[in-house]
């Protein structure tokens, strides 16, 4: 089978390396010149476990190519899966400009019937200005071509994208015709043969399970931030609470941990859609506008609890590991660490920051405003404090001997709870965690 996968960033490279992994002819298109000119050369424009690996192998293989040029690409394709990004816009809904450009394009470009696959997280009603979009450019050219348009939101986890995509919970198929059906579970089928389902419903409900999911989502990541506030306050342990909670079979295990605040480029932006979503049809989603609420909140937790211990910052150096919004990613949009590294600056601060791959996303953002320092010991030398940001593993395990004698103080705020507080008191520091005030 031959695909078209628009837009290459972790969605559309990881979806498309992985559907050629297994045999699918897969051409990756992207308006980035810049970057399609860099995976014609071997180099990955983001870090993916993994990824660079697979992606050498099928693009050597033949099966996987990449272009700028969208015309070209789908001549071929039975499928075409728009994987744009859908930032939000002023209002906070999605700005679906990307998705229907491309839309656009298809519908100048396209010559025969093929299925127009949406995977990027689009609104409700999408589906229908997608094909509104495709059929007036068919209508223009006096064209009688068909085509299915197909919703199939995107699920994976980035820094184990290509662990999710391959065994994926569930592949969600929004489709409303049988030709297209066939083609996506074909599509689909090798990810499939260790009982993942593919869950067929309408288009609408296809496009709200992703925002319901990532909702759902963020609400037990702020529902567990609020109370580990208050369990600090009560002199409770949040940490107990949650294997406490967690044993419930109806509660589960999963996403309960308290910390900074959730980020990434996909929770923020679509918490944001869906309350716009149910704004603009009359309906309050007051659970979510408190989700954002605490979320907001609670980023800047580790500099109040900074600013507590201190009463002032300025002067001081503070060290940070981790900048990336979760370990094993260079992401940085909506990071917790951008706003706990503003507010560090703001209160006066000299910040010293380490991340095992986020160095180059930092740079774009902080510049010269804060020390990158070549490793996680380094980023302690003369520093008041150190704060843990991400819980990348080489963080879990240090030399807790070696920390004692490059920091000033020897002071932890951690922002993801990934010490036993008992033996970090006894290796000699002062410990502040989230959700536990220790004496
Ligand atoms: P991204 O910003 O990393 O990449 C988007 C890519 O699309 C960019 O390379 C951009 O140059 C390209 N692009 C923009 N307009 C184009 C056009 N007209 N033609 C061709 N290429 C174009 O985005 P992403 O993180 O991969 O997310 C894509 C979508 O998937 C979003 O809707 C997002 O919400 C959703 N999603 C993301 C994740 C995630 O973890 N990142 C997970 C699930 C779903």
């Amino acid at each position: 089978m031959n695909i078209t996968v628009v837009g290459t960033g972790y969605v559309g490279l990881v979806s498309g390396t992985c559907f050629a992994e297994t045999g699918v002819n897969v051409t990756c298109v992207d308006v980035d010149k810049n970057k399609i000119e860099m995976l014609n050369n071997g180099i990955m424009p983001i870090y993916e476990p993994g990824l660079s690996e697979m992606v050498d192998r099928n693009f050597k293989k033949g099966r996987l190519h990449f272009s700028t040029d969208l015309g070209s690409a789908i001549k071929d394709s039975e499928v075409v899966m728009i994987a744009v990004g859908t930032p939000p816009g002023e209002d906070g809904s999605a700005d679906l400009q990307y998705v229907l450009a491309v839309a656009k394009e298809i519908g100048s470009q396209m010559d025969h019937y093929m299925i127009i696959v949406n995977k990027s997280t689009v609104p409700v009603g999408t589906g229908d200005k997608v094909r509104k979009t495709v059929q007036a450019e068919l209508n223009k050219r006096n064209s009688d071509t068909g085509f299915d348009i197909v919703s199939n939101p995107e699920f994976l986890r980035e820094g184990q994208a290509i662990t999710d995509f391959l065994k994926p919970d569930r592949i969600i198929v929004g489709v409303e015709s049988e030709s297209a059906v066939k083609v996506i579970n074909r599509l689909y089928k090798p990810f499939m043969l260790n009982g993942h389902p593919v869950i067929e419903m309408d288009i609408k409900s296809a496009e709200m399970t992703k925002y319901t999911a990532n909702s759902m989502l963020a609400t037990k990541i702020s529902f567990m931030n609020d109370i580990a506030n208050l369990c600090e306050l009560l002199g409770a342990d949040v940490n107990k609470v949650r294997e406490g909670i967690g044993s419930d079979k109806r509660i589960g295990p999963y996403f309960i941990h308290s910390g900074t605040g959730y980020g990434g480029s996909c929770f923020p932006k679509d918490v944001k859609a869906l309350i716009r979503t149910g704004n603009d049809n009359g309906y309050d989603l007051k659970v979510l506008k408190a989700v954002e609420e605490v979320n907001d909140l609670q980023k800047s937790v580790l500099v109040r609890k900074l600013l507590k211990r201190f009463g002032s910052l300025e002067g001081k150096t503070v060290a940070v590991w981790g900048l990336a919004f979760k370990p094993h990613t260079d992401d940085m949009r909506e990071a917790p660490s951008l706003v706990i590294i503003d507010e560090l600056l703001k209160h006066g601060a000299k910040v010293k920051a380490y991340d095992q791959v986020a160095f180059k996303e930092a740079k774009k953002v902080f510049g010269d405003r804060i020390i990158y320092s070549k490793d996680q010991y380094a980023a302690l030398e003369e520093a008041d404090a150190l704060l843990i940001v991400t819980e990348w593993p080489e963080f879990r395990d240090p030399n807790f001997t070696k920390m004692k004698t490059l920091l000033k103080n020897p002071l932890i705020f951690d922002g993801r709870n990934i010490y036993d507080p008992k033996e970090i008191k006894e290796a000699g520091f002062e410990y502040h965690c989230i959700g536990l005030k220790l004496t």
